[in-house]
């Protein structure tokens, strides 16, 4: 038998309506090759047990031809999700052993579907990093390896065991969060798909919060068919979510192989920045020819505000977050550090409980949010933050369907090379996806080629509000000229 841990989403699907394979035989696959490649510290939770009910449950809903959309896929699940039973715990140590007592909205809608949990994935504590060298679990390996080397690479972060587990094929999808960049820089560092849907399109309830008004859940897979498939279970509009959107949710695997015939598409003049790489330059023209010959018309935009909306997002995700983090005070989660008096045990268990990153970003957001400096820094940022959006507007407004830009600067880099002296050289990493965020839009990273050094490399495309279609549409173009991008196994 083929190994079932190198399908795709799409072939294990048609497999298992098949019969070729029992969900059980499927899950198995990906279990055993979970325990041989723990040396990438992907899953901080295994789940076994539960993985194998959930399979048994599918195997029966097949065979009576009752099979939702999922029906046996098994998943990996960032560990900033709830998980009803099983420890989340965002990577902190804060939140210690705690067992939610609820279900994350968008992991319900992938078990209503029928998915299969494998386990739970590593991520930058709180979802705060490019790296995942954050975590309280320690840093996450990249599957790939740069061409003759064996230096342990990152594969991205904050989503980056979900990452690394999907490029190891130690999962069929998983779950990702993307306040910043988190989705789309990962799967750019890993040659896989990632997408940020539009700001509402999947509800954030039950997933912790970093910075409410720019989390955003998507998908990662190894295809853009399949990262479509997965998106349409956890989109939807969810009362427990205020800000979740009420509109139905599209068949967003129909949108794989329309034409793009005749859609204008933006570069965006400013985000040629100045020292960029020949090989990013390259690879954006690249992509930009892949789309002309599909038929697509190619012209360039401006996005004015571009040079300060990595600043700006440095001032109100640290704000939203130091609010979002106020409840971690050994009172209600997990770990609790004892003192002589109340005020005297808030402080001991932050202290214990936080990692540095995390106090930096509690720090600054108390910052700007203090009496004297909220309007010179939040409202001032509050305000870029709406020129960030106009930018875009007035680019759709001149009939540009979506927005081509590089998914990041640069390849994976190495395990403890970046931002030990200046945080702010890790924290430019996500200069092409913050923008995205700011003003609630969609964003897909799609591998697109290779750099010098044999790493790969991503596109991002950048859509209207609530039209990820295109976005696959278009990503699929891209997918079919660059090819896959497979990590050589060198973990077994
Ligand atoms: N790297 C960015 C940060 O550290 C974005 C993280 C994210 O999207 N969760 O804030």
């Amino acid at each position: 038998m083929t190994d079932l841990t190198s399908l795709t989403l799409t072939d294990a699907r048609e497999g298992l309506v098949q019969k070729s394979f029992t969900a059980l035989e499927l899950t198995d696959a990906h279990l055993a090759a979970m325990e041989k490649a723990r040396v990438l510290n992907a899953y901080v939770l295994e789940t076994p047990e539960q993985a194998r009910t959930q399979a048994r449950v599918a195997d029966v809903t097949i065979a009576k031809g009752e099979a939702g959309p999922l029906a046996g896929i098994p998943l990996g699940i960032k560990d900033l999700f709830a998980t009803t039973g099983v420890r989340t715990t965002a990577c902190s140590k804060i939140l210690g052993n705690f067992i939610p007592p609820y279900e994350s909205t968008v992991t319900a809608q992938l078990w209503r579907d029928g998915a299969v949990m494998l386990g739970k994935l590593n991520n930058d504590e709180f979802a705060m990093g490019s790296s995942n060298e954050t975590s309280a679990f320690g840093p996450v390996v990249n599957p790939w390896r740069r061409d003759g080397s064996d230096a342990k690479l990152v594969p991205g972060g904050s989503s980056g065991g979900s990452a690394s587990a999907v490029a190891a094929n130690l999962c069929l999808g998983a779950t990702g969060t993307d306040t910043g960049g988190s989705i789309r820089q990962p799967a750019a560092f890993t040659g896989i798909v990632g997408i940020k849907p539009t700001y509402g399109r999947c509800s954030r309830w039950g997933i912790v919060a970093f910075a409410s008004s720019l989390d955003q859940a998507g998908p990662f897979a190894r295809t853009v068919r399949d990262t479509a498939i997965l998106m349409r279970s956890m989109a939807g509009h969810d009362p427990k979510d205020t800000t979740s959107v009420d509109r139905p949710v599209p068949d967003y695997e129909a949108a794989i192989g329309r034409s793009v015939k005749g859609m204008k598409i933006g570069i965006p003049k400013e985000y040629r920045l100045d020292g960029m790489s020949n090989e990013i330059e390259k690879l954006w023209t690249q992509g930009a020819d892949w789309l002309k010959a599909a038929g697509a018309e190619l012209i360039e935009v401006s996005l004015p505000h571009t040079k300060y909306a990595l600043p700006a997002y440095y001032v109100v995700a640290p704000a939203e977050a130091s609010s979002n983090l106020a409840r971690y005070d050994g009172v209600r989660y997990g770990a609790r550090v004892n003192g002589k008096n109340i005020a005297e045990m808030y402080e001991n268990t932050r202290a214990a409980g936080f990692g540095p990153e995390v106090k930096r970003r509690i720090m600054i957001g108390t910052y700007v949010l203090s009496a004297g400096y909220y309007d010179a820094y939040y409202l001032r940022a509050q305000k870029v933050r709406t020129l960030i959006k106009k930018d875009f507007e007035d680019v759709f407004a001149q009939g540009v369907s979506a927005i081509l830009t590089p998914a990041t600067p640069s390849a994976a880099f190495g395990i403890g090379e970046k931002g030990k002296a200046d945080p702010v050289e890790m924290y430019l990493n996500d200069i092409f996806t913050v923008t995205v965020n700011m003003a609630g839009l969609p964003g897909i990273a799609v591998p697109a080629g290779r750099d010098g050094q044999g790493l790969p490399l991503g596109l991002q495309l950048i859509g209207r509000p609530f039209d990820e279609e295109t976005l696959f549409s278009l990503g699929e173009v891209i997918e079919q000229a660059a090819g896959h991008f497979t990590a050589k196994k060198w973990w077994v």
